[in-house]
Formats: structure tokens, C-alpha cells, sequence
């Protein structure tokens, strides 16, 4: 029973400790002082550590007045402390779990507990064994010693831990941008690619287009050509019949009965030779473009994908 009301106690200091710690932060001032007048905040130019309070320097000249207060010890100037947590902490330790009015003066070996003179008539009368807190113990300074160093030791391993926690939080970072890079890399050789192959798609068309033009000009020099020999036809026609002897008339009409045959035959082959489409449009080289420049859609879904490659390789 004892043993569970000393855990108990344990937690209720552990609980006001963490209960102080929030007010560390808070603007220190003349607590007395504050009390009798809660507007009143004066500068504490003292910490008592039996009341753990912080006076001013009337409420220090009191305090070493009073007869009750005189043998209390007064931390001034630096040594005022700016945390007054530990101070409070030590004091709840020292509290007695039944008795809150009083300090701990044994330690009852047999139930593991801190008591006090009280507890130690009332409730631990059939105990065996008690350790006086107020002796003289010469173990106790080995065993502060011994604790400060694996409280040492605990600290190197946490401040190693952080340390090592915000290496990996540098390496994520630094993770993050060579994704980045590789990624824009990529994507600036693709877009470098698809615009060469833009250029070549463009020049191949460009190309096709120009044989299409020379084919064309070709036929427009024919045409005329044909005009110019309809027009001599015709000049030799008129004059045949206009001032021709009917022998002259007869020859000539010969000669352009075959002429004219001809000119049919020949505007029958150019016409046979010429397309009229152009074998390469907008749309045909844009279909040829997109089959070269094929993009697939990234999702999100695909990221599973990726953390799947990451862990293989
Ligand atoms: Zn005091
Ligand atoms: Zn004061
Ligand atoms: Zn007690
Ligand atoms: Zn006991």
C-alpha cells in the first residue's frame, strides 16, 4: 500500500514539475508584493530558496528582518535564477505524500518510500529498516557523482541522436533537389529532341513541299510554251487564209492538221503527269510528328511505381 502511495506522490511532484516548467517563460517579479497587490509587479532583485519566491529589495530587507526568514537563503544579482522550476521541483519532492505541511526526514527501506517523522510513528512503526535523510551520507555524493556521469552519457546520446536525425533531414534535402535536377535534365534533353526532331519533321516536309513547287513551275513553263505555239498556229493560220494560193492553203492546213494532233497528245501527257493533291498536308506531318514525340501521362497513381523502383535499385 505504502509502496503504491509513494509512486503516487512520485507523479503528483513529477506533475507540478512539468506544471512550473510552463511558467519559466512568464516575466519575474516581486512575488509578495504581487500577492498583496495583484497590479503590482516589482523588479526582483532577490530568490529566497526556502520560499522560492523572488522579492524586491524592500521584500530582501524584510525578509532578513523577520526572525522566521532570517536564517532563509537569499540568491542575489546573477545568481537570481531565471528558472525557478527546479527549485519548486525540489521543494515538491521533499513534501511528505500524506502530510503537505511537512518534509521527508526518512526514507523507509522496507516499503521504499519517503516519509516523514509523522508517517514514521503512525504507519511504519513495524518497519525494519530506515535511512535518516538528514545524516551525514558520504555514499550520496559517489552516487551524484556516478548519476551526473550516465546523465552525461544519456545527453551525448540524445545530442547524437539529433545531430544524426538532422543530417538525414540535410541528406532528404539534398535528396529532393538531385530529383529535381534529374528530372529537369530529363525533360530539357526530351524537349532539346522533340524540337530537332520538329526541325527535321519540318525540313523533310519543307522539302517535299519544294519538289511539289519546282513540279508545278515546270508545268507553268509548259503552258506556256503551248500558248505561244497555239498563238504561231494561229498567226499561220490567218495568213494561210487570208493571202495563201489554194496550194499554200492545202499545205498548210496539212501542217497544222498534224501540229495540232500533236499538241493534243502532248497536253494529254502533262496532264497525266501532274498530281492534283499535294502528297504531304498539315495534318500528315502533324500524325508523323506526334508518332515521333510520344508523351504518356504521368498519374499519381504511377508514384507506386516509382517508390517500387526506388527500393529495388
Ligand atoms: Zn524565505
Ligand atoms: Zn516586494
Ligand atoms: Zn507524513
Ligand atoms: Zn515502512
Amino acid at each position: 500500500m505504502n509502496l503504491k502511495d509513494s509512486k503516487g506522490s512520485e507523479k503528483s511532484v513529477i506533475c507540478e514539475g512539468s506544471a512550473t516548467m510552463e511558467c519559466v517563460s512568464k516575466r519575474q517579479y516581486c512575488e509578495p508584493c504581487h500577492y498583496v497587490d495583484e497590479k503590482t509587479e516589482k523588479e526582483p532583485t532577490g530568490f529566497c530558496i526556502e520560499c522560492t519566491e523572488h522579492l524586491c529589495s524592500e521584500c530582501c530587507r524584510d525578509h532578513k528582518k523577520n526572525k522566521i526568514t532570517r536564517q532563509h537563503v537569499l540568491l542575489e544579482g546573477d545568481k537570481i535564477p531565471k528558472d525557478p522550476a527546479p527549485f519548486l521541483q525540489m521543494k515538491a519532492m521533499t513534501k511528505c505524500a500524506k502530510h503537505p505541511d511537512r518534509v521527508v526526514d526518512f526514507e523507509c527501506v522496507d516499503h521504499c518510500t519517503l516519509i516523514c517523522s509523522l508517517c514514521l510513528s503512525r504507519d511504519h512503526r513495524h518497519c525494519g529498516t530506515f535511512n535518516d535523510l538528514s545524516a551525514d551520507n558520504k555514499g550520496l555524493k559517489l552516487d551524484c557523482e556516478s548519476l551526473s556521469e550516465s546523465i552525461k552519457a544519456v545527453a551525448e546520446t540524445v545530442r547524437a541522436k539529433i545531430e544524426q536525425k538532422e543530417k538525414s533531414l540535410k541528406e532528404l534535402e539534398e535528396k529532393k533537389a538531385e530529383i529535381n535536377k534529374a528530372c529537369d535534365q530529363y525533360v530539357k534533353s526530351v524537349l532539346t529532341q522533340i524540337d530537332k526532331i520538329n526541325n527535321d519533321v519540318k525540313s523533310k516536309a519543307k522539302h517535299i513541299i519544294m519538289n511539289e513547287k519546282r513540279t508545278v513551275e515546270e508545268n507553268i513553263s509548259k503552258c506556256a510554251n503551248f500558248k505561244q505555239e497555239i498563238e504561231r498556229l494561229q498567226k499561220l493560220m490567218n495568213v494561210s487564209q487570208k493571202y495563201g494560193k489554194e496550194y499554200e492553203k492545202a499545205a498548210t492546213l496539212k501542217y497544222l492538221r498534224e501540229q495540232s494532233k500533236r499538241l493534243e497528245a502532248d497536253l494529254q501527257a502533262a496532264k497525266a503527269q501532274v498530281p492534283n493533291t499535294c502528297p504531304v498536308t498539315a495534318q500528315s506531318t502533324l500524325a508523323h510528328l506526334t508518332s515521333l514525340c510520344k508523351i504518356t501521362s504521368n498519374c499519381s497513381e504511377d508514384l507506386d511505381i516509382m517508390m517500387g523502383t526506388q527500393v529495388l535499385s
